[in-house]
């Protein structure tokens, strides 16, 4: 058995890929923030279905807590095989004119700093030089990176161009020793995170612009993560799987 962690697993695609995970057959490490209630539901739909799973608390911005988790992780006692970095927030709606320095730091914190906390703690145990047995990481990005999300959060879609970049050069720095480094940029998916920026209903008031016409459903996002962790994945690295119904 291996372990799988994925960041933000209490509600929306962290949700839908560690359901997945589990499915799979990973040992499944459900991070949240806040909602244990939700983290609980993850983990006894997990266990009822024959699964394996254990929560950690964790706000992915504060160092102290990213180190006490994979702590935890390590106590369980199973290598860590996958990383999955989904945790991700946005913030009201706004032009640029009223993004504060405290907002931007904020956003970043989570999105950029978070990731590379998280990736630098799976690297330590992954890597074939610090002698782990390989993996793979995936990291969720958004098809914001690449279309700057005007008008509403400028500073979330600088935030994914980091994490881009990321799994870029992470990717490469990393190939030789073991793991692969992935993203996928889903567009506009049903989750609560929409409410955040708030608008709760903003996938149905813009899907008609998009080309499939639709939004997209988590498990269709979590879809493609799992792939992308797989064997049959064994030599895509460096990659991002748009997720965006064509846009
Ligand atoms: P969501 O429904 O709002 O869920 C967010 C999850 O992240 C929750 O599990 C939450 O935990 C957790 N979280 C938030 N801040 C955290 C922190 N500082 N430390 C640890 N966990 C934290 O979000 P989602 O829509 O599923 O988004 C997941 C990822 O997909 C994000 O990176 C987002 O940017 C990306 N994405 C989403 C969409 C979309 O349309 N939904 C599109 C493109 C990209 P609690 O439950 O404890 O609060």
């Amino acid at each position: 058995m291996a372990i799988a962690l994925v960041t933000g697993a209490s509600r929306g695609i962290g949700r839908a890929t560690a359901l997945q995970l589990a499915v799979e057959g990973y040992t499944v490490a459900v991070n949240y923030h806040h909602n244990i209630k939700a983290a609980t539901d993850v983990i006894a739909q997990i266990t009822d279905a024959g699964g394996k799973a254990f929560a950690v608390r964790a706000d992915i911005s504060d160092e102290t807590q990213v180190l006490a988790m994979f702590d935890s992780i390590d106590r369980e006692g199973e290598p860590l095989a996958a990383l999955v970095n989904n945790a991700g927030i946005l913030c009201e709606q706004s032009t640029i004119e009223n993004l504060s320095a405290e907002r931007i730091n904020r956003v970043l914190a989570t999105n950029v700093t978070g990731y590379f906390l998280c990736c630098r703690e799976a690297v330590k145990r992954m890597s074939f030089k610090h002698h782990g047995k390989g993996g793979a990481i995936v990291n969720v990005s958004s098809a914001a990176s690449r279309l700057g999300a005007p008008g509403e959060y400028v500073d979330y879609a600088a935030s994914k161009g980091a994490v881009d970049s990321l799994t870029t050069g992470l990717a490469l720095e990393v190939a030789a020793y073991g793991i692969r480094v992935n993203g996928v940029r889903p567009g506009l998916i049903y989750t609560d995170i929409h409410a955040s920026g708030g608008e709760p209903g903003r996938v149905d008031r813009v899907k008609s612009a998009l080309p499939m016409q639709r939004g997209g459903q988590p498990e269709e996002v979590a879809q493609a993560i799992v792939w992308l962790l797989s064997e049959k994945a064994s030599y895509v690295t460096g990659s991002f799987i748009e997720l965006a119904g064509g846009k």
